[in-house]
């Protein structure tokens, strides 16, 4: 395993990091000791870098798995909170879950532009005395966007931004793949620490899964890249990926084999355009919220694109 400086951070990170949403609740919902071993398989393999949320509800997870074990680890996490009182709240959460007196890194989750990052001003300045009293280390903004990126770009005392990036540019709400890595580059350059997300394209790069990874790790301002992992077998894929190997085709064969379904996210808003996308008639709107048919949905990804709120995964 390769690491790399988060920016001016003083982390050193994996370049593959442990994305814990698949794991729980949210998705795969596995039981404490199966998602708590994936994740254990990832830190033999090398990965130190571990990124959840809030609100993934993944915490319990990720203390089992660092129960015993004595290399560092870097742990990210987010909040939703924008007022000092809620991010205050957050941050004590996190601490007592995970088992931890300070946490590495603490970002504000879902930072669309500049306007969004204004509106959750309270919970920054929280996050940067934190930093300052050495409850976390850095500060930063998870984001879906082009203009979160320059915003935090310009923002002197953001030290991480973690932005969605995939080669097909899927998930990106207001440009291209190309258009992300010019902001991603520009941020770099102003010494920004980045670690992408999204490089599976929540799962529809599946099929060119080792292409679309490959694409994300070959960029030299992205330190770590963020993936969702809930079998040993992907863990497995994703070391080989991330360590410059080749893949085993009898792993590459067992994934094969692994049944998968298009997931929608609570957060659908229930407009539609999902539903007009699909080619295959398997998407419609059942009280107010995207309903997926698995006997008609044959995974080909095209809805995800439709999706302004990346709610659509394969899982
Ligand atoms: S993955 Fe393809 S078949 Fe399934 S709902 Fe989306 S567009 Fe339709
Ligand atoms: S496009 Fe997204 S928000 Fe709209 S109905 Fe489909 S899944 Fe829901």
């Amino acid at each position: 395993m390769e690491y790399r400086a988060l920016g001016r951070t003083g982390l050193v990170v994996s370049r593959l990091c442990f994305g814990a949403l698949t794991i729980g609740p949210l998705h795969a919902n596995l039981s404490l000791s199966a998602g708590a071993g994936i994740i254990r398989r990832a830190l033999e393999g090398g990965v130190n870098f571990i990124d959840t949320a809030e609100s993934y509800d993944t915490y319990a997870y990720i203390r089992a798995a660092l129960e015993g074990w004595d290399r560092p680890v870097v742990l990210a996490t987010k909040s939703y909170a924008y007022t000092a009182a809620g991010m205050a709240r957050s941050l004590e959460v996190a601490r007592r879950e995970l088992g931890r007196d300070v946490i590495e890194v603490f970002l504000l989750h879902e930072m669309e532009s500049e306007h969004t990052l204004r509106g959750h001003r309270e919970a920054l300045e929280y996050l940067l005395a934190a930093r300052a009293r050495g409850l976390v280390r850095a500060v930063g903004i998870s984001t879906h966007t082009v203009a979160g990126v320059r915003a935090a770009a310009r923002e002197p005392e953001i030290d991480v931004i973690h932005p969605l990036f995939n080669c097909a540019g899927v998930g990106i709400r207001d440009g291209t793949a190309d258009d992300m890595l010019s902001a991603i580059r520009e941020a770099h350059g102003v010494g920004k620490g980045i670690y992408a997300m999204k490089a599976l394209a929540g799962g529809h790069l599946i099929p060119r899964a080792e292409e679309a990874l490959r694409y994300v790790l070959a960029r030299p301002e992205i330190a770590s890249v963020a993936v969702g992992m809930q079998s040993v077998a992907e863990v497995e894929f994703n070391l080989a990926i991330a360590g410059g190997r080749s893949v085993d085709p009898e792993l590459r064969a067992r994934l094969a084999e692994q049944r998968r379904r298009l997931h929608v996210e609570d957060w659908c808003q229930g407009c539609g355009q999902c539903v007009e996308r699909c080619p295959h008639g398997a998407l419609s709107l059942v009280g107010g919220r995207a309903a997926v048919d698995p006997g008609r949905c044959l995974l080909c990804g095209y809805c995800a694109s439709a999706c302004g709120h990346f709610c659509l995964k394969v899982v």
